[in-house]
């Protein structure tokens, strides 16, 4: 099953002598749970090395420069992408175990080891009055590492920002083993390049994130959530259009199209809207201080009265977090619709929501298709998840070219192949859709510089890799329900 074989060779032994078996691990066990990441194919590492110091890592490096040793950074593994595989073999660094978190309660700061969970950032934050609002669905397993190299988005992308925008500073070791800082822990930092940025979302290619200093902002102490019904996905886009020009920023606005809809509702067994058939939903939730959110509530409702067939506000949190349940359910359940899914979450300018809707419903006709799309309504991140049945020969031909399309169209409509996940693997034949030879050409002169024997995360983003045509592992994750 697996792609790579994996062989202890000299350069393993020597790191072993170096760091210790505790480190160092070359058994079975450890090597199949760091063979793949959430997209489930398999390459076998050599060794998985587990730091439990920074400087651990740098001996690594520098030992895998020497020797030329590929190296594949890895936090938890969520990525749907295949960007923490190890596709060339060789080895990985598990970052777990570096996961210290501490508050600067004054600065509304939070000084992280990149291993550390981002729903236990979250929670320590709020605890103090703070809020990190870069909420990834899958934030109790992904590690704020992870987040950094993906620079992973979430719910709140609309009104505050994805990962970049609340890195204050990193560190860290560049591809050659030198330890590093890009910044410090203050808000203005303008001395020479900003390579901070250049890390953030460089998918573990251009260096290994070791710590990072975050930016938090006052937990908004008021909330108020409502779902919106609406005839079909076209009157749904249009109508978040309206509300954006009316200034409003809800803290959340995701939308669901009927395709979800009927997925959450299989999948709890409730309607997601009692009385409404066949719609399109948009959840809304609203947050600040309570005069802020009073404010902001009156023009919402006015809002839905105009534009949506239904609306209903939450009453309680208890209510507020059922109807944030049936959004999280949508995704697993469309593993009704097919066993494979190609998982898209491409991002579209608010200017083509209309174009784009009437693209979606001619992609789900031509391609005889179930395309169930969900997404941030605010940033126009929208999750298309092109479902097909493996052993069906047509469908996998169809969710192919299907998914061509899409990404052609995306990038027409001056849009993005990714929002949040990445390229990795997945996106790697989309990558010249969207970049042209000169910016592939740029990008790659970046890699070089850094990473001169290119043992960072080898056979990333440049190589095209099909992930359709190789063979996936079934086993269940922890958060596939989700
Ligand atoms: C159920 C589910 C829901 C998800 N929801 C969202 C969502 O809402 N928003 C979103 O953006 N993503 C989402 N994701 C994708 C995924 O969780 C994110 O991309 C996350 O950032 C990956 O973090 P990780 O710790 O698992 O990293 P991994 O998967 O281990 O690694 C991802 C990439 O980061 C690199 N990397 C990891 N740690 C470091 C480090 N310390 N230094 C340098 N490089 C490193 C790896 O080499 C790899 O290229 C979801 C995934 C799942 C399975």
């Amino acid at each position: 099953m697996y792609l790579e074989l994996p062989m202890t060779t000299a350069a393993t032994r020597e790191l072993q002598r170096r760091l210790g078996a505790d480190i160092v691990r070359t058994d079975a066990a450890s090597l199949d749970a760091a063979a793949y990441d959430s997209s489930k194919i398999p390459f076998r590492p050599e060794a998985v090395i587990k730091p439990r110091r920074e400087t651990q890592i740098g001996v690594v490096l520098a030992l895998a420069n020497r020797h030329r040793v590929p190296v594949t950074v890895r936090g938890r593994g969520t990525t749907l992408t295949g960007a923490a595989a190890p596709v060339r073999g060789g080895w990985v660094i598990d970052m777990l175990r570096l996961n210290r978190i501490r508050i600067d309660d004054e600065a509304g700061m939070a000084h992280v080891q990149a291993g550390a969970k981002v729903g236990p950032i979250h929670r320590a934050a709020e605890a103090a009055g703070w809020f990190y609002p870069p909420d990834p669905s899958s934030k109790e397993y992904c590690t704020i590492g992870g987040n950094i190299a993906c620079n992973a988005g979430g719910m709140h992308g609309g009104k505050y920002g994805v990962t970049r925008d609340f890195i204050i500073a990193l560190r860290g070791f560049l591809p050659t083993g030198e330890l590093v800082e890009w910044g410090t822990a203050t808000k203005k930092f303008a001395a020479g390049f900003n390579l901070r940025d250049l890390w953030i979302g460089s998918e573990g290619m251009l260096g290994v994130v070791t710590g990072a200093v975050l930016k938090l902002i006052p937990l908004p102490p008021a909330r108020w959530t409502l779902l919106t019904a609406f005839r079909d996905e076209t009157a749904a886009f249009e109508a978040a259009r309206a509300l954006f020009r009316l200034r409003v920023q809800p803290a959340i606005c995701e939308f669901l199209d009927r395709d979800s809809v009927r997925c959450a509702e299989s999948a709890t067994g409730r309607p997601v809207f009692a009385g409404q058939k066949n719609r399109a939903v948009i959840l809304l939730e609203l947050a600040g201080t309570s005069s802020e959110v009073r404010e902001l509530r009156a023009i919402v409702v006015g809002w839905a009265k105009q534009h949506a067939v239904a609306h209903r506000a939450a009453r309680t949190r208890d209510e507020a977090e059922q109807l944030w349940a049936v959004r999280r359910k949508c995704s697993g359940a469309m593993f009704e619709l097919g066993d494979a899914k190609l998982n898209e979450d491409i991002t579209i300018p608010m200017r083509s929501y209309g174009a784009f809707a009437q693209f979606l419903a001619g992609l789900k006709r031509s391609s005889g298709l179930a395309i169930p799309t969900f997404g941030h309504l605010g940033d126009g991140n929208l999750h298309v998840n092109i479902m097909y049945h493996r052993a069906s020969r047509a469908e996998s031909r169809a969710a192919e070219v299907a998914v061509d399309r899409l990404m052609r169209k995306v990038v027409k409509l001056g849009g993005a192949i990714s929002g949040e996940h990445g390229i990795g693997l997945a996106k790697s034949p989309f990558l010249r859709i969207q970049h042209s030879p000169a910016q592939v050409k740029a990008m790659q002169a970046v890699k070089a510089a850094l990473d001169p024997k290119g043992i960072l995360n080898p056979g990333k983003m440049f190589d095209v890799f099909h992930v359709w045509k190789h063979p996936k592992l079934t086993v269940k994750l922890p958060w596939d329900h989700k």
